[in-house]
């Protein structure tokens, strides 16, 4: 049994009612993909993803992205704490998400950009304290100005509940947030022969410490991944989904020279402590 904890279910590239998401979905679910958490990203998507979990029977969390951060209103954060304070009884809504900072994308690093990436980031921690849900965050070039303001919002020995999604940084940072009481989540980043550190990281940190994630559509693991000459002479990339999960759990496994089923345990019951909403919502998770 597996759980694609990050997933987008709803993005565009899955086709319009999301025709193409639900074949792949039904796919994930013939490979024991037991559920998938969907990313809320801006206010304009929570009813999408709330709707489109109930309908595939799978878990969404609610939360503003930061690279959604620009075309954010600042009303949207009581828009968030409305709909956090509407659906808190709602048992799919398992997290406030994907929230945090992006120090990749130039435009995001203006100043004023800057300090409205941390605002909305801030404010969301504070959300996800007030309504009692983890967080799934996005860190990209960020890890530290992200544990930072982790700390300052938990205070002195606080701790939270959740995970840095598509992690990627040093050992010092993962210990970090495990430390926080977080887990790192890993995807098809780490199927790429190129990320010795990632793939180091992957295979040497305790078990109890990984979730995995397809991120679906973005992060292709490195079988459906075609270069942008190879896209340019007509041969497209293949389409990232929650049914890609056991192989990318398959290359984990690999990693660590553990047997798969071993690795599918471990991420399940890891994620079921990051998100522990989602205990309640299927039957048969491992104890
Ligand atoms: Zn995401």
């Amino acid at each position: 049994m597996w759980i694609d904890t990050h997933c987008h279910l709803d993005a565009p590239e899955f086709g319009e009612n999301h025709a193409l998401a639900l074949d792949l979905r039904a796919q994930a679910a013939t490979k024991n993909v037991a559920m998938c958490v969907l990313q809320g990203v801006m206010v304009a998507n929570f009813d999408t993803v709330r709707l489109l979990a109930h309908h595939t029977r799978d878990a969404y969390a609610l939360g503003i992205h930061p690279l959604f951060v620009p075309r954010a209103q600042d009303g949207d954060l009581e828009l968030l704490d409305q709909a956090l304070a509407e659906y808190r009884d709602d048992p799919r809504l398992v997290a406030v998400g994907e929230i945090g900072l992006d120090l990749f994308v130039p435009a995001l690093l203006e100043p004023a950009m800057l300090a409205r990436q941390q605002h909305f980031y801030r404010a969301q921690l504070k959300l996800a304290k007030k309504y009692s849900l983890p967080v799934i965050l996005h860190v990209r070039r960020s890890a530290d100005q992200v544990l930072k303001q982790l700390r300052a919002v938990a205070g002195p020995g606080g701790h939270w509940l959740g995970i840095a999604h598509a992690f990627n940084g040093s050992p010092q940072q993962a210990q970090a947030f495990l430390d926080l009481g977080l887990k790192l989540g890993f995807g098809g980043a780490m199927t790429f022969e190129a990320a010795n550190q990632l793939r180091r990281l992957a295979a040497s940190l305790p078990l109890e410490a990984l979730v995995l994630e397809t991120d679906a559509p973005d992060i292709p693991p490195h079988w459906l991944y075609t270069t942008a000459a190879q896209r340019a002479a007509g041969q497209p990339q293949g389409v990232n989904s929650p049914a890609e999960l056991p192989r990318i759990g398959a290359v984990l496994a690999g990693l660590r020279g553990v047997p798969v089923e071993d690795v599918a345990t471990a991420t399940t019951r890891n994620a079921l402590q990051a998100l522990p909403r989602l205990r309640g919502l299927a039957e048969g998770w491992p104890a």
